[in-house]
């Protein structure tokens, strides 16, 4: 498995590591984690984390740990944990023996607190939420201190216990750090450590009704592992100076150094966990693999590659400050990786039947295509033809424009990998006027080379054989949403409603008919398609769209100079 993205990457995370290599700071121990929270499935965003932190690892050889942040009940779920680690493994990335679970530290924790109120640096506060919440201060204000806060170290410990034994109801009391209620970083001012939470956890089920918060269980989590860059996201950084206070109190020794980066935000669609929950509890879409959404699942489904995203990764960086990655970006990088391995073949979405008059009504001839025109390595194939074809509906105009390269009377086109076609007449339906099928004749001198007599046929369109044809459905996928930034409330207003369409009745080439389920393939003159793995089934193939060929990242890039 690759572990690495871009071996010589460079950012200021890894400046400050090579800076502590350099000097000797960790004994050259580069030792970094992932730390999902388990209630939801991981997006684009912490594939991003994933590739940065296991990435690090493998370029400077150290260790990423995969650990749980388990430690909120709250929608965390066992199916979560595991497609977290199915994710983690598709992406090209690899553990070990070392995945953690912070509720396995909650004993250890839960002594560390009482060590703290033992010291006199943590206790029982019985205020409500309310009453602390405006004891915080603010901006501009110091906080007030709680009438609670100068209970004895024994009394803390009592109820502390006591807490733990079920005894309170939630919201009754609260464990509080004892820092400072005027220090100017509202985060200092006596944070909550644990608070009641009468809920079952996935693992721990109903062994503990106290649960730590994430300040105070993060910080030692990383401590106990070893871990000396602890990197996480922008919205963290007013937190790190309590991150170092609890190390600095509980584990003597080597401290882990947070460091923080912003977070990936990508247009066109929402990655924060509560909204894509939402998209999936209201049916907006059909589950955490849905092809549209920007979940590691539904990009896998959709036939997004490994290197992909990994290249995405790679390309957006690091940094300091929050941007919009354009979602262009990341589409222009999976056609990128894409156009290099997807084998060619033709589909017909829209079928419109052709006949060949001057072609004998039984033949069929086995011509051979490449699968990659640039790339000979990757083989041929046969590819049945005979007197009735499927062509796209749209290219065939019965009143075309001038530079219209297509078929239309009086018009000759090449198929691809195929003969030379000239329209001869149509049929249409008496009643709607629709065309039902028309009529062509082929020139037999053209399979390998241009017309002997010199006339030109610029357009190339491509077809199936009808009696070989294998009937398919399509899903044609678009973005999620129609704006790039959808609005923060009500955000489901900003959906696209064309992000999918399914179209019945598609005709592929001969050869597809049994396509393992994730196989991808250039449609020529389509876009990229993946057989779906949910829905497919043996000779009733469901094709995802995984992009159109266009590449408006290109156009956007190149426009900017
Ligand atoms: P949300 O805030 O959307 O509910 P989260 O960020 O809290 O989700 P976690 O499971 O706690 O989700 O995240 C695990 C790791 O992934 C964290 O270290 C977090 O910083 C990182 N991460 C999450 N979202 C992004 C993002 N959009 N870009 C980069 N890293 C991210
Ligand atoms: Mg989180």
């Amino acid at each position: 498995m690759s572990q690495g993205t871009n071996p010589a990457a460079s950012d200021f995370i890894r400046d400050i590591i090579e800076d502590d290599l350099r000097t000797g700071k960790n004994d050259g121990v580069v030792a970094v984690r992932f730390p999902p929270e388990p209630n939801g499935y991981i997006h684009i965003g912490h594939a991003k984390a994933v590739c940065l932190n296991f990435g690090i690892a493998a370029q400077y050889g150290g260790t990423c740990n995969l650990r749980m942040d388990d430690t909120d009940p709250a929608g965390e779920s066992l199916e979560f944990v595991q497609s977290i680690i199915d994710d983690i493994h598709w992406l090209g990335f690899d553990w070990q023996d070392r995945l953690y679970y912070a509720s396995d530290y909650f004993e250890r924790l839960y002594q560390f607190a009482v060590e703290l109120i033992e010291a006199g640096k943590a206790y029982v506060d019985s205020m409500s939420a309310d009453e602390i919440r405006e004891c915080r201060g603010s901006f501009t204000e110091p906080g007030r201190e709680s009438p609670y806060r100068n209970r004895t170290a024994a009394e803390n410990k009592d109820l502390f216990a006591r807490m733990r034994a079920g005894e309170f109801a939630d919201g009754e009391h609260v464990l509080r750090a004892k820092i400072d209620m005027a220090a100017p970083n509202v985060v200092m001012r006596d944070p909550i450590m644990y608070r009641i939470k009468r809920e079952p956890h996935y693992r721990t089920g109903v062994d503990w009704v106290i649960y730590p918060m994430y300040d105070f269980a993060h910080c030692l989590s990383d401590a106990l592992e070893g871990i000396t860059y602890s990197i996480c996201t922008l919205e963290f950084e007013n937190n790190r100076p309590l991150y170092d206070w609890f190390v600095a109190q509980l584990i003597p020794g080597r401290r882990p150094r947070q460091i923080e980066f912003a977070r990936l935000n990508v247009s066109y669609t929402v990655l924060s966990k509560r909204r894509l929950i939402e998209l999936v509890e209201k049916g907006c879409v059909s589950g955490w693999d849905d092809p549209r959404m920007p979940t590691v699942a539904g990009m896998r489904r959709r036939g997004y590659t490994p290197e992909a995203i990994r290249n995405f990764a790679a390309a957006i960086g690091v940094a300091k400050n929050e941007n919009l990655v354009d979602m262009a970006l990341l589409e222009h990088c999976v056609r990128d990786d894409l156009n290099e391995r997807a084998p060619r073949a033709m589909a017909v979405l829209r079928p419109l039947r052709v006949v060949i008059d001057n072609y004998p009504d039984d033949k069929v001839e086995e011509l051979t295509a490449p699968n990659h025109p640039q790339k000979p390595e990757l083989g041929t194939r046969i590819v049945p033809f005979a007197k009735t074809l499927y062509i796209e509906a749209d290219d065939f105009m019965e009143d075309p424009p001038k530079k219209y390269h297509r078929l239309g009377p009086g018009r000759e086109v090449r198929l691809r990998n195929a003969y030379v076609i000239r329209f001869e007449r149509m049929v249409k339906n008496e009643r709607t006027g629709a065309i039902e099928e028309i009529h062509c004749t082929y020139d037999p001198a053209t399979r390998s080379g241009p017309p002997t007599d010199g006339r030109k046929v610029p357009g190339v369109i491509h077809w199936v054989a009808a009696a070989r044809a294998v009937p398919a459905e399509a899903r044609l996928y678009d973005r999620l949403f129609r704006v790039p930034e959808p609005r923060d409330d009500d955000f489901t207003r900003d959906l696209n409603p064309d992000s999918l369409v399914t179209l019945t009745g598609c005709q592929l080439e001969a050869g597809l008919r049994d396509a393992a389920p994730g196989t991808r393939y250039q449609f020529e003159r389509l876009g990229y398609f993946c057989v779906d793995a949910r829905d497919s089934q043996p000779g009733k193939p469901v094709l995802n769209r995984i992009v159109p060929l266009r590449d408006s990242w290109a156009k956007i890039a190149g426009s900017g100079g």
